[in-house]
């Protein structure tokens, strides 16, 4: 720490640090440093590393001693640039104190701005400025942030609701306007002004017991101590939680000259996207606020207006734009925006201030936005040339994909619906839900799974879990660029913000609009890609066709190296996954053709089967079972036309089977010809204690092999017929719960005979197939060598995998997992996203002893991990040929392992899913560039309809953000 460099400075043309160094600077002080060695005007500044930040921590909030020393040279670096002096009672230098982590986390953490104001400084800075107004105003905004943020929050001071002393002082603010009779705070004036500070300070006084402080470096050190101590503060945990950004990051503190926006008519401050953040439109698009300083457009206070005549809306047609107001201005921030675009080739989110008519840029960063903005904007710069295509698969995070087939409001039901308000569209897509006015009954009614959206007055950043936890956000007031528009776009959250015509009454839970009154737990729609606001549940559908999925997909799937298949149990879910792109079936778990609608006979039959005392019995009740598995089997078959079908033998427990209900009971003893008695007593015979680990799996086709033998059977009849009638079939048959090669030999004998029998009967030869495993129990993976003699084809149960690995029931893990995860004992739930240090590595260890063996041998996984962004890039590095994951999830893990691909790219080596064919760097980028997509399969406008069916059933919620029960498979007690 010692010797590393704690400050770097910007301006004047020139920077010591650069756009990578975001680690050591955060994102805002690297942009700045970036736009100011652009030549871009940035006023000059300084900003203190992360490190810095990290020492604070470990050092009991204390600095690195050379630290004061470095703060004062950059200073005077600052002050010779800016022509002035911070603390100089003629021409005093005023600094912002900024925070800057390496991931932005807007409105997460304090800023302080106008540091510096104090009784000396005043009178000079009003000479200088001839402008008292301005002056007061600049103070008494210095003293409601410092009080709160420094002297309150820093400090550790947590005041009753309502008490904070910002909110105290912004009462006063509020009740000193109802006096003077002014209807905004920029018509104070300065006598006003000068009269409220003098009231803020003996309230300040009052309210911490301390003067607030009036010398200028005291000022400036806490500033810097609260920005460091906010990144520790409760909304920044919370957002860095559900973000997954670790604490061990930090935060940077950038210190800059002040420019003021707020210095009369021609000063004004604005936040821009250089492209629609929204709708991924390559307009220019932002907001901006005349005589008035950056926190007034982001906090909402103040309705902004458009940037410019093109981008207006509903709610600021009336208000000037800045192309029209300022033009000089306008032109040289539309030629900014051109030069950071082309500069950093993406979206840039842009802050920026005008003082007295002179433009200066006060921040840039990489601007969230919407899946849809996402692949809009991906999309457009391929064709712009200003990213390839390779970097357009980069631009979309997996799980954006989720929120682009995301449910919209059912335009013929919004027709003649009921419209009560309109605001801005925030965030995409559609929602309906009970209305809550709080975060925290946000968060506790979703708990009890109710559907909410939250309804604020305005947006604030301190709501972010109850935004989290709500499937819409609606607020009377703030713009596009509001802290919780950007939270909820970045999380892909419908959102409408500035819906002026509702009053919220926060404490009567109530919300009034239009002469009606809603009260908490009524139901409104939100419709955030257009903005409307309607009273009671409207129809969702699927978000419209976007042709441009479809392209962009083809590329991802032009340069992945591993296929992506799914796990699907019925001929209707083959269909929708291949719809979705899937390149065969993973995992066609069997059991599951005895449940759900339409099972009823079937499910009759197997009952009878498990509760037969002898191998007659049991013969018999399987040969009526037969014709049912095989039906089943051979639609699937039929379903996936020619492309792979793994399909497992039968997994679980028997005795999950037996009918609890007295009449089924009844029944199934009447057609077994025993009494009810005796059949109770076969039931209890088949009861275990730990049915997980108990007679499952392969364990029941060597106690039964007869059970086994009608499956083989299915399989290779379903086959062989389709086969006769012209159509291709590849079935791998997969045998589960395998932990010893001894059993895989036992069942391989019973399938051999049966496959000879069956070609026997239709005259063949030999029917195509595989035969292999799931890797499920580490003892399996220990010895995949010898697996691997018999195993043609490896697919990793890693569900089975993590619980054993673990030894944590993934059936109970509810009680202890989540502790585990909030104590950082666990970086994240092991059955979500693998655990590459434990799970991973026998993983790693099966695949090369499988493959040392059997060096063609096919490896795939089928654990829920197999849609998980994370987990498939752990796949495709250990060399895995496929991913399969639900249909929904297809999509995704196609994205995923595109991304990987292009992250990790593979070489042509043995064992690896492109075997022989060069370098697969090489090969992906020729296909990226043709573009061909030739796996895609299916078309969107079939993907849409697949959703929306899915979605009619499961009432509009997205399947694919549905966190994998631990039981796997759809919630199904195993
Ligand atoms: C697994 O264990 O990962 C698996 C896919 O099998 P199941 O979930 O059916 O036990
Ligand atoms: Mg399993």
């Amino acid at each position: 720490m010692a010797k590393n460099k704690l400050v770097y400075s910007f301006g004047g043309g020139s920077a010591e640090g650069r756009a990578e160094m975001k680690n050591l600077l955060g994102g805002k002080g690297a942009n700045l440093a970036e736009m100011a060695s652009l030549g871009i005007p940035v006023p000059a500044g300084f900003t203190i590393t992360t490190e810095v930040c990290t020492y604070y921590y470990q050092n009991g909030r204390s600095y690195p001693d050379a630290l004061v020393g470095d703060v004062a040279r950059a200073l005077a670096r600052v002050e010779k640039i800016m022509g002035a002096r911070f603390g100089d009672a003629e021409d005093p230098l005023l600094l912002s104190v900024r925070s800057g982590a390496r991931r932005s986390m807007p409105g997460m953490m304090e800023t302080v701005l106008n540091v510096g104001l104090c009784s000396k400084t005043i009178p000079g800075l009003i000479a200088k400025t001839g402008n008292p107004r301005f002056v007061y105003d600049a103070y008494r905004r210095l003293i409601m942030m410092y009080s709160d943020v420094v002297m309150e929050k820093a400090a550790g001071i947590e005041p009753a609701e309502g008490k904070g002393v910002r909110q105290q002082l912004d009462r006063m603010l509020g009740e000193m306007k109802r006096t003077k009779g002014r209807a905004t705070d920029a018509d104070l004036t300065a006598d006003e002004l000068r009269e409220l500070v003098g009231r803020f300070k003996a309230r300040v006084m009052e309210v911490l017991g301390k003067p607030f402080p009036d010398d200028p470096t005291e000022q400036l050190w806490g500033g810097i101590g609260a920005v460091f101590a906010s990144w520790n503060g409760k909304r920044a945990i919370s957002y860095r939680r559900i973000e997954g950004i670790p604490d061990e990051w930090g935060t940077a503190v950038t210190v800059q000259s002040m420019v003021f926006g707020n210095m009369g008519d021609t000063s004004a401050t604005g936040v821009a996207f250089t492209r629609n953040p929204a709708t991924g439109e390559n307009r220019f698009y932002g907001e901006w606020l005349v005589n008035a300083q950056g926190e007034d457009v982001v906090a909402g206070i103040r309705t902004p207006n458009p940037l410019n005549e093109d981008t207006k809306n509903q709610q600021n047609r009336h208000l000037p734009s800045l192309e029209t107001a300022m033009p000089g201005v306008y032109r040289q921030l539309d030629k900014i925006r051109r030069s950071l675009e082309k500069h950093y080739r993406d979206m840039q989110d842009i802050e920026f201030t005008i003082q007295e008519g002179r433009l200066w840029m006060l921040q840039c960063r990489v601007g969230k936005r919407t899946g849809t903005a996402a692949l809009n904007m991906a999309m457009d710069m391929v064709a712009e040339r200003l990213i390839t295509r390779e970097d357009a698969v980069m631009r979309l995070a997996p799980a954006q994909l989720d929120e682009l087939l995301h449910p919209v409001v059912d335009p013929a039901a919004e027709k003649g619906a009921d419209l009560i308000a309109t605001g801005l569209p925030a965030g995409p897509g559609g929602a309906w839900g009970q209305i809550v006015f709080t975060a925290a009954d946000a968060v506790a009614w979703t708990r009890e799974g109710k559907t909410v959206i939250l309804v604020r007055e305005e947006t604030n950043p301190e709501d972010v879990e109850g935004m989290r936890a709500s499937v819409g956000i609606l607020t009377a007031r703030g713009g596009m660029t509001s802290h919780a528009a950007l939270v909820a776009r970045g999380w892909g959250k419908c959102c409408i913000v500035g819906a002026g015509s509702l009053e919220v009454n926060v404490h009567g839970k109530t919300l009034s609009v239009g002469g009606r009154v809603l009260k908490e737990g009524d139901i409104l729609t939100l419709n955030g890609t257009r903005g409307n606001v309607y009273a009671g549940k409207l129809a969702m559908m699927d978000a419209t066709e976007n042709p441009r999925f479809v392209k962009f997909m083809a590329i991802a799937d032009g340069i992945r190296a591993m296929k992506v298949r799914t796990n699907a149990d019925t001929p209707e879910d083959a269909a929708r996954a291949r719809e979705f792109g899937a390149e065969g079936i993973g995992l066609f778990r069997t059991e599951h053709m005895f449940y759900g609608k339409g099972s009823e006979q079937a499910l009759f039959l197997l009952r009878k089967m498990i509760v037969s005392s002898s191998e007659a019995e049991r013969r018999a009740a399987l040969a009526e079972l037969y014709p049912y598995v095989k039906k089943d089997i051979k639609a699937t078959f039929e379903v996936m036309d020619g492309l792979p079908v793994t399909v497992r033998l039968l997994d679980p427990p028997l005795h999950e089977f037996v009918p609890t209900r007295e009449d089924e009971r009844e029944r199934l003893a009447s057609a077994l010809g025993i009494s009810p008695t005796q059949l109770a007593r076969r039931a209890e015979d088949l009861h275990e204690s730990n049915p997980m680990m108990g007679h499952r799996g392969v364990r029941l086709g060597v106690t039964f092999p007869e059970i086994s033998e009608m499956q083989f059977r299915a399989i290779f009849e379903a086959a062989v017929e389709l086969i006769r009638d012209g159509k291709k079939v590849f079935p791998e048959i997969m045998v589960p719960v395998v932990g010893l090669v001894a059993e895989l030999d036992d069942q391989k004998a019973i399938a051999k005979r049966v496959h000879d029998e069956v070609c026997a009967k239709y005259g063949v030869k030999r029917i195509e197939h595989m035969y292999g495993t799931m890797i499920e129990i580490p003892r399996a993976a220990l010895t995949a060598d010898k697996i691997a003699s018999t195993a043609e084809f490896f697919s990793f149960g890693t569900n089975d995998l993590t619980q054993m690995t673990f030894g944590f029931s993934r059936d109970d893990i509810g009680g202890f997992v989540p502790a585990y995860v909030d104590k950082k004992l666990l970086p994240a739930d092991p059955f979500q996203i693998l655990d590459r240090e434990g799970v991973g590595q026998l993983v790693e260890v099966a695949i090369q002893r499988g493959r040392a063996t059997r060096p063609k041998l096919k490896v795939g996984i089928c654990g829920e991990h197999g849609g998980e962004p994370s987990s498939v890039e752990f796949c495709h590095l250990v060399g895995m040929d496929y991913v399969s994951c639900s249909p929904f999830r297809v999509p995704i893990a196609r994205l995923a392992a595109a991304q990987a691909q292009l992250t990790h790219p593979r070489e042509a080596k043995a064992g690896s899913g492109v075997r022989g064919q060069g370098s697969a760097k090489a090969k992906a980028k020729t296909k990226a560039k043709q573009g061909t997509g030739h796996r895609a399969r299916g078309t969107g406008k079939a993907k849409a309809k697949a959703r929306a069916k899915s979605k009619a059933k499961t009432g509009a919620k997205s399947k694919t953000t549905k966190k994998p029960t631990a039981r796997g498979k759809g919630g199904r007690k195993r």
